[in-house]
């Protein structure tokens, strides 16, 4: 078993921006996020670890990622808020499990949100 390639299950492959009243935009994880960039082969990045966490009522994972054709390191972070008690008044709630992913560089200074997930 190749843990590596194992760490590609751990990644959402698309994440979804809001466009607000225009819906939303999907966009793949598949792709570097380090500035100056434009790698989108997959075969240029390497998940090679992962860390798993939670807090409070989230659960966090963090994949680091290098990336081949830069040569640098970056993280997504994929947060889970995990689900709440569901109100007995109100029928129309949101979903009640969503994730957000955020991009972050090789010292974990965040480089933007990303989506959800
Ligand atoms: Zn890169």
């Amino acid at each position: 078993m190749n843990d590596k390639e194992d760490l590609w299950l751990e990644i959402p492959s698309y994440a979804y921006i809001s466009l607000a009243r225009r819906g939303m935009e999907k966009i793949s994880l598949d792709q570097c996020f380090l500035k100056g960039c434009d790698n989108e082969d997959l075969k240029l990045l390497e998940p090679f670890k992962k860390e798993e966490y939670e807090e409070e009522n989230k659960q966090i994972k963090k994949i680091h990622i290098k990336c081949k054709k830069c040569g640098g390191i970056f993280i997504l972070k994929l947060v889970t808020l995990k689900k709440v008690a569901k109100s007995t008044k109100d029928e129309n709630e949101e979903p009640l499990s969503m994730g957000i992913v955020y991009s972050l560089d090789e010292k974990e200074n965040s480089l933007g949100h990303i989506g959800y997930f």
